[in-house]
This record gives structure tokens, sequence and C-alpha cells, in this order.
């Protein structure tokens, strides 16, 4: 699965961009899902961008 940081959804590893947003997808890490996968929001809000 890949992970739109956009917009905290998952999707297939056909897709390289979201369909949604149009923002690059990242595959996911080992233990992450789209429930636990941080967002672009929550990451600045962590102060990690
Ligand atoms: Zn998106």
């Amino acid at each position: 699965m890949k992970f739109c940081e956009y917009c905290g959804k998952a999707f297939d590893d056909e897709y390289d961009t979201c369909p949604n947003c149009g923002a690059k997808l990242r595959p996911l890490q080992d233990g992450e899902d789209e429930e636990n996968a941080l967002t672009i929001t929550e990451m600045m809000a962590l102060g990690l961008l």
C-alpha cells in the first residue's frame, strides 16, 4: 500500500500520485497503516516539518 500524507489515506501500489489530491504517495513503512501513519498536518503540529 501507498499513503497520501495530505489526505491521510492509503491506496494500492499501482498509484504513484494520490487520485484525490494529486500529491506524491509514499510507501507505508512496516507497522504503519493509514490509521497511524502521520499526515503532513500532524507532522507540522509535532514540529517535524
Ligand atoms: Zn491525497
